[in-house]
C-alpha cells in the first residue's frame, strides 16, 4: 500500500509540473493583458452585444476565443423601449468588442459607451457599416447583405485583438458567409413564386425581407413606422389597415410579435377571423436559435402561408 501511495505521489508531481509547463507555454504564446494589440488575459476576447443576434454572430465567428454577453435576449422585451442596467455598464466598461445597432434603435448603448471610455475597445455599429439601409428603418439585421458586412467588421476586430488566431477567424467568416446561402436561395424562391402578392405588415422590421422578395406591402408605411416608434398610428391609417383585412386584400399578415400594441393585436385577431394566415416575426432572436435558423424559420412560415393562399 505504501508503495502505491508513493507512485501516486510521483504521478501527481509529474502532472503538476506538466500542467505548469503547459500554462507557461500557453502564456508564452499568448502574452495576456499586457499584449500590444490588447489581447485579453487568457486569450479570451470579451464581446458585449446590445442585441442577441449580433452576439450570436460574434460567437459563431469567435468560437471558443470569445465570451459573449447579450444585453437583450428576452423575447418579452421590446428593444425599442429598453432601459439599461448598471450591470450593462460594467460589462461594456470591461469589453474588448462592443456591438450595437445604431440608427437610434439602441440609443441607451451610446450613453453606456460614452460613460466608460476605453482606448482598446472596438465598437462596431451595424447601422454605420450596413450597405442596405432603408429610410427611417433601423432593423438592418433583417438584411442578409448587412449581416455579411457586420460579420466582416467583427472578424477584423477579432483579428486585431488576437492576431495569432487570424487564420481561424478568417475561416469562421467563410463558414458564416456560406451559411447564409440557403437564406438567400429561400428568398429567391419565394420571390420567384410570390412576387407581387399583397401582404399586411404591422411594423417596418420585415420590409428588409419583403422588399428583396418583391412582396407588395399594402399597410400604410406611416402605420408601420408609428408602431415601430411607439407612437399611435393615425385613425385614418388604422381604418385602412382594418379594411385591408376585412376585405381580404392582404393574403398574408406579417405580425411583429415583439412590438405589440392593442391596435396590432386587434389586427391580428381580425386576420385570424377572416382566415388570413398570420406570420409572426420577432425583433430579437428566439432562445435556442442561431441568426440563420431564425431567419430561415420565419421564411419557411411565410412561404407556407403564401402557399396556402395561392
Ligand atoms: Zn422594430
Amino acid at each position: 500500500m505504501k508503495r502505491t501511495a508513493g507512485i501516486i505521489a510521483v504521478i501527481a508531481v509529474v502532472l503538476l509540473v506538466g500542467t505548469l509547463v503547459f500554462i507557461n507555454q500557453k502564456f508564452a504564446v499568448q502574452p495576456g493583458g499586457n499584449g500590444a494589440a490588447g489581447t485579453p488575459d487568457g486569450g479570451i476576447i470579451k464581446v458585449v452585444a446590445a442585441e442577441n443576434f449580433y452576439g450570436n454572430i460574434a460567437a459563431q465567428l469567435g468560437g471558443d476565443k470569445v465570451s459573449v454577453r447579450n444585453i437583450i435576449s428576452n423575447p418579452d422585451v421590446d428593444p425599442h423601449e429598453y432601459e439599461s442596467s448598471v450591470q450593462d455598464g460594467i460589462a461594456i466598461a470591461d469589453a474588448n468588442i462592443v456591438l450595437d445597432n445604431g440608427l437610434q434603435y439602441d440609443t441607451w448603448m451610446d450613453k453606456l459607451i460614452a460613460a466608460s471610455p476605453s482606448v482598446d475597445r472596438a465598437v462596431i455599429t451595424a447601422g454605420d457599416i450596413a450597405p442596405d439601409v432603408l429610410s427611417n428603418n433601423p432593423h438592418v439585421w433583417y438584411g442578409v447583405n448587412n449581416m455579411m458586412a457586420v460579420a466582416r467588421a467583427i472578424t477584423d476586430a477579432l483579428v486585431k485583438a488576437d492576431p495569432a488566431d487570424a487564420a481561424l477567424f478568417q475561416n469562421n467568416l467563410s463558414i458564416f458567409n456560406d451559411s447564409l446561402a440557403p437564406i438567400i436561395a429561400k428568398m429567391g424562391g419565394i420571390k420567384a413564386a410570390y412576387a407581387g402578392t399583397p401582404v399586411g405588415l404591422t411594423e417596418t422590421i420585415y420590409l428588409y425581407q419583403t422588399g428583396p422578395m418583391g412582396l407588395n406591402v399594402l399597410t400604410p408605411l406611416s402605420f408601420e413606422r408609428a408602431i415601430a416608434e411607439g407612437n399611435d398610428p393615425s385613425a385614418q391609417d388604422v381604418n385602412i389597415a382594418n379594411q385591408q383585412i376585412a376585405n381580404k386584400q392582404v393574403k398574408v399578415f406579417i405580425y411583429n410579435s415583439q412590438t405589440v400594441t392593442p391596435i396590432t393585436t386587434n389586427l391580428q385577431d381580425a386576420a385570424v377571423a377572416n382566415g388570413i394566415p398570420v406570420v409572426p416575426v420577432t425583433e430579437t432572436m428566439p432562445a435556442g436559435d442561431t441568426y440563420q435558423s431564425w431567419m430561415m424559420d420565419e421564411l419557411n412560415a411565410l412561404e407556407t402561408a403564401l402557399a396556402g393562399h395561392h
